[in-house]
């Protein structure tokens, strides 16, 4: 097994979030599971690791938030350690048409999705500097790629955690600490359990292995993005998306 180290998965109590924390537990490392609101849904990630032998520390915050990010850091550290594992996954959608979407759904959408990123990174990049070693994983997505009509502000706030990713990469890799994207496709969560039917039907249809994906399936390629050799891979990303990309 490769050393342990501490990671912090941005929104981890739920779906894609919840099989980060857990696979990077299974990989050894100390967990924070960062969540907004749900702490019942933490606890029950923190309850899970620790069954299965792991170490675990809920931790509430809006990632979206200078201080509470800050605060964030400060618990993490002091409950388990410097930090130099960092998963960016916390996120929401607002969808709309263009002409229908709202200033506040646009900002919300960029502020929890990408600027936590910002917030969550430079927070993180200290620890990972000192110890001159870091792994920085952010969740994107296929529209983040693709685009997707109705999801404006989500599409640019993924495709903003595409240069940004690949802008950290360059700044930072001297000291090997990686940056890297996993941009997932229609993934079976509560953020896609709430679309119609018709919607659902219409994904479907164009993804090549004509399947949904599961959270597992971006966890696997989160943790191994975070794993020791994994070390020569940065600024890349990775689709884990069915092929609905292609
Ligand atoms: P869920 O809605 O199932 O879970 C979202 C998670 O983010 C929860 O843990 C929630 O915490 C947390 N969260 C939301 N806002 C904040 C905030 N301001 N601060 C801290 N935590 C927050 O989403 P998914 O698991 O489906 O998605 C996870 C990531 O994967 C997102 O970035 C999403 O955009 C991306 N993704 C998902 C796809 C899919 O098909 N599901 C496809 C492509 C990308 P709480 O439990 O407290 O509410």
């Amino acid at each position: 097994m490769s050393e342990q180290r501490v990671a912090v998965v941005t929104g981890g109590s739920r779906g894609i979030g919840r099989a980060i924390a857990v696979g990077l537990a299974g990989a050894g490392h100390a967990v924070a599971v960062n969540y907004a609101s749900r702490r019942d849904a933490a606890d029950e990630v923190v309850a899970a690791i620790t069954a299965s032998g792991g170490s675990a520390f809920a931790v509430g915050a809006d990632v979206s938030d200078p201080d509470q990010v800050d605060r964030l850091f400060g618990e993490v550290t002091e409950a388990l350690g410097a930090p130099t594992i960092l998963v960016n996954n916390a996120g929401i959608t607002r969808d709309n048409l263009l002409l229908r979407m709202s200033v506040e759904d646009f900002d919300d959408v960029i502020s929890t999705n990408l600027k936590s990123a910002f917030l969550c990174t430079k927070a993180a990049l200290r620890p990972m500097l000192k110890a001159r070693w870091g792994r920085i994983v952010s969740i994107a997505s296929a529209a983040g790629v693709m685009g997707n009509a109705g999801q404006s502000n989500y599409a640019a706030s993924k495709a903003g955690l595409i240069g940004f990713s690949k802008s950290v990469a360059k700044e930072v890799g001297g000291r090997s600490i990686t940056a890297n994207v996993v941009a997932p496709g229609f993934i079976t969560t509560d953020m896609t359990d709430v679309l119609d039917d018709a919607v659902k039907e219409a994904a479907l249809s164009s993804i090549v292995l004509g399947r949904f994906g599961e959270a597992s399936e971006i966890a696997a390629a989160v943790a191994f993005l975070a794993s020791e050799p994994a070390g020569y891979i940065t600024g890349q990303v990775i689709g884990v998306d069915g092929g609905i990309a292609l």
